[in-house]
Formats: structure tokens, sequence, C-alpha cells
């Protein structure tokens, strides 16, 4: 039930730590769910205090998946989908999306957060192309090898992988090693859906960047990385980037670029600019 998740710490269902912050409930936060603890939103009240348009990074990444996720359910045949890292239920999730254009598709979730997985099978209990799989993203072969990818998808058809707002959470310099293990699994025709939190290498920018990366490094959460341009699009080894706009070079670019729905009227923020987004084809 709803408030089995409010923030008092004797209402927390088992299994869930309400002390600790979770990167799926501060993202919720951040597009203005409600699923968060206290510990939650002292985290996102630190980040507003050094960067006040800090959600501006969550809501920008949130619409190039929509973006992203009705592309290809439009304009490719692929009926497979694997979403790594899918977060909380919100408005206009993956299945949606595609389920508009392609009823038929199948799409498999997967996350390790207790409250995701809760409530993503509350909302998919009925739904028999559209699974929750609880798997460590971080390791491919548990990923590709779980009993529901191996059930629902044929990987030995095209899929879409997404790894949206999911790799700047991993520390260390494997994301391009485990990127290249999910690809190498890909059938030809595949397509890869990524972003990550992007450090411009530009000083205003990157000083936005390094503020947000401090409190998410050094604090309860223990990660969240800004990378460049070149580290991200280490992560698509092998692929075809899909241009990313009428006029631009196929390459990264701040999500909101990434082929906008409509004319912009406000100047995008700083924080706008620190998300970045590549949609890429396997040949
Ligand atoms: N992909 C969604 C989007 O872009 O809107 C949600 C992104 S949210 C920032 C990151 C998600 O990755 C969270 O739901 C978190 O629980 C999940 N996640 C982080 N590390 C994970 C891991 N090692 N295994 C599985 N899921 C993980």
């Amino acid at each position: 039930p709803e408030d089995a998740l409010d923030a008092s710490p004797s209402r927390v269902p088992v299994g869930i730590d309400p002390n600790r912050p979770s990167i799926a409930r501060v993202y919720d936060g951040f597009l203005g769910g409600k699923n968060h603890y206290a510990v939650d939103r002292e985290v996102m009240e630190r980040i507003l205090t050094v960067v006040p348009e800090a959600a501006d990074i969550a809501q920008g990444n949130r619409r190039f998946l929509n973006r992203a996720c009705r592309f290809l359910a439009t304009q490719t045949d692929i009926s497979q989908y694997l979403d790594c890292g899918s977060g909380l239920p919100t408005a206009e999730n993956t299945h949606q999306i595609v389920h508009r254009t392609n009823p038929e598709a199948h799409i498999v979730y997967v996350d390790n957060d207790p409250v995701v997985l809760a409530h993503g099978r509350a909302l998919l209990e009925d739904d028999e192309l559209v699974m929750m799989a609880k798997a460590d993203i971080f390791s491919p072969t548990t990923v590709l090898g779980h009993e529901l990818v191996e059930r629902y998808l044929d990987l030995s058809a095209p899929i879409v992988l997404l790894q949206v707002g999911t790799m700047h959470h991993l520390e260390g310099e494997r994301a391009p090693e485990l990127m290249r293990e999910y690809i190498d699994a890909l059938a030809p025709g595949s397509y890869v859906v990524l972003s990550h939190f992007y450090d411009p290498e530009v000083p205003e920018l990157t000083k936005v960047a390094k503020r947000i990366e401090d409190i998410l490094v050094h604090g309860p959460m223990g990660a969240g990385r800004f990378r460049t341009r070149e580290e991200i699009e280490a992560m698509v080894p092998g692929l075809e980037i899909v241009k990313p706009n009428a006029t631009g070079e196929p390459r990264l670019v701040p999500c909101y670029q990434w082929w906008p729905d409509g004319p912009q009227l406000k100047a995008p923020s700083l924080a706008s600019q620190c998300i970045g987004g590549i949609v890429a084809r396997k040949p």
C-alpha cells in the first residue's frame, strides 16, 4: 500500500533500509515523485543548496528516455526491450510508450532496489508482456542470464538495451568494459540507449558537475560520477551513433538537445547541460 512507503521508519516494509538514501528514491524525488524518506530528502536538499536547478538533470534525462523510446517504437521493428536500472514507475514508463505503437512488445525491467521492485511488480501484476527482474545491472552475465530475460527476450534477434541514468552510479573505470559485454551479446540491428552525468569540460559547467559529484560520491550515496564526452562515448564501442538532431554530428549531446519535441522558449539551465545522451545501433 502507498502509505507503507511513508517516511516513518516504523512503517517501512521489511528489506528496505530507511537510514540509507536510495538512488531510485532521490531520482524519483527530483522528478516530483513522493516515494522518499527523510534521508533521501537530505541528499536532495544538499544538492539543491549548491545547484538550485539540479532537478533539470533528472527531468532532462527522463524526457530523453521518453523520446528515445518513442523513436525506437515508431521507427524500428524491434519488439523487445531490456531496461536496466528502470527506476520507480512514474509518468510515461518505457512499456507504456512502446505499447502505444507496438502493443505486442516484450519489456523486461531490471533493478535491485526493493522499493522499485515492489512498485514495479504491483503495477505489472497482470501484464504478460512486461516483467520486473531483480539483478545487478553491473553484472552483464547475471542480467543476460536472468530467467526472465531468457524467457521473454530472444537475444538472437535485435533488442533495445536501455542504460539510462545508470552507468554514472558505477565507481571506477569498468563502465566501457561492462557495456562491451552487453553489446557483444546483442544481435546486429540492436539499439543501445545510454544517458550519463556529463562534464562538458567548460569551466562553468564543470563547476556545476563537481559540486553535485562531491555530494554524491563523498556523501551517503557513495557514487555518482560526471564523465567527459570521450569517457561516455567509449561506452558504446563499435556502435553507430544516431544523429542527435537535424544539424548535429552523430555524437553525445546534452539530453535536452536530443531530438527535442519543439521549440524551447526558456534558455537551458547550466545543470540541464550536465546530463548527456546517446542512441546507437549495432551494425
Ligand atoms: N532508468 C530510469 C530513468 O532514467 O528514468 C531510472 C534511473 S535512476 C537514476 C537509476 C536506477 O538504477 C535506480 O532505480 C537504481 O535502483 C538502479 N540501480 C543502480 N545501481 C544498480 C545496480 N547495481 N543494479 C540494479 N539496479 C541498479
